[in-house]
């Protein structure tokens, strides 16, 4: 193996090339050439000659092949907008896509179908647009941006960019799959801690191990026969018929949603509990609970035990004794709490 040329391919072009292979043996090289068109050259069983594609560029141009046959460049036009045209099959014409740049674009693509575009903004701020089945609008990323972006997808769901920063530094935003639990509240009595206070709590401490909670939704039920809700002995796998009935109502939850009741109190007197039937994850939370109980009954849903640690999250001696807030969860919990089915890839 070893590097071959330099070989000129000619051409007369003043910025940067971008180039895009769709498959093995194809290359498709776009520059701005001196004329501000663009000017496209590719190699397949030998490299064809230049072919103009006519606009009027005020920047590099930016391409993503998402399969073979089908290419996407990108440009600032003379209106500072982001400019497309495409190859599927032959050329499109040349679409405003809007905006207002200033720096040349980049685009990365993990799949057919989709292509993300990257641009600073009049703001310098680190500006996207993508395709999925129609364009989205334009969407600030923030940032302070002394340079235009750098884009790539290694797969699906995952774009990484590069931007320099006002220190010169290089800087790196990145979109990623995160492990997230789904919340559903399901309100029987108002808690003494206010639902979103205490799921904030559980926010802030599940952050702590890089799991993100959603609260997807919240609910009043008026069910005063199971307001003081009877939990048995309160064992994991074991239910009451209460409890069956309880959570039985999992409006709007998914299958591997967590949907916690809040009670009045519990039958015997319990913060919480966690038991719940099989295939509806969630868990009870009584009025008088603490602002820890919702992350905690949560916890013990994807799989957590007690600890006897008054500093953690999962303390087994009441969260009312947690010592040092904001309570602790445990590398070991987080590998606990991301293999459980309740926790989802979004
Ligand atoms: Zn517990």
């Amino acid at each position: 193996m070893t590097w071959l040329g330099w070989e000129s391919l000619g051409g007369s072009f003043t910025d940067d090339p971008a180039v895009a292979a769709w498959g093995a043996g194809r290359l498709d090289v776009f520059v701005r050439g001196t004329d501000n068109a663009l000017w496209h050259k590719w190699f397949q069983n030998g490299w064809s000659g230049w072919e103009s594609l006519g606009g009027v560029l005020t920047s590099d141009p930016a391409v993503a092949a998402w399969s073979a046959g089908r290419l996407d460049v990108f440009a600032r036009g003379t209106d500072n907008a982001l400019w497309h045209k495409w190859f599927d099959n032959g050329w499109s014409g040349w679409e405003s896509l809007g905006g207002v740049l200033t720096s040349s674009p980049d685009v990365s693509s993990w799949g057919a179908g989709r292509v993300d575009v990257f641009a600073r903004g009049a703001d310098n701020a680190l500006w996207h647009k993508w395709f999925d089945n129609g364009w989205s609008g334009w969407e600030s990323l923030g940032g302070v941006l002394t340079s235009g972006p750098a884009a790539a997808s290694w797969g699906v769901n995952r774009i990484d960019t590069f931007v320099r920063g006002t220190d010169n530094a290089l800087w790196h935003k990145w979109w990623a799959l995160v492990p997230t639990v789904r919340v559903h509240t399901k309100i029987l009595t108002n808690p003494n801690v206010a639902v979103n206070t205490v799921v904030q709590r559980m926010r802030e401490v599940y952050a702590t191990v890089g799991v993100e909670v959603q609260h997807a939704s919240t609910e009043n039920l008026a069910l005063p026969a199971l307001n003081d809700l009877d939990v048995g002995d309160c064992v994991r796998g074991r239910t009451t018929a209460q409890q069956d009935q309880l959570f039985a109502n999992r409006n709007n939850a998914g299958p591997d949603d967590v949907v916690v009741y809040f009670v009045r109190s519990t039958v015997p007197p319990f913060n919480g509990c966690a038991a719940h039937p099989a295939g509806r994850p969630g868990a009870a939370v009584a009025a008088g609970a603490t602002q820890w109980t919702f992350g905690h009954e949560v916890g013990h849903v994807l799989g957590l035990n007690h600890v006897n640690d008054n500093n953690r999250l999962m303390t087994g001696n009441g969260t009312a004794n947690i010592t040092n807030p904001p309570p602790d969860l445990v590398a070991s919990e987080r590998d606990t709490m991301v293999a459980s089915p309740f926790t989802q890839d979004l």
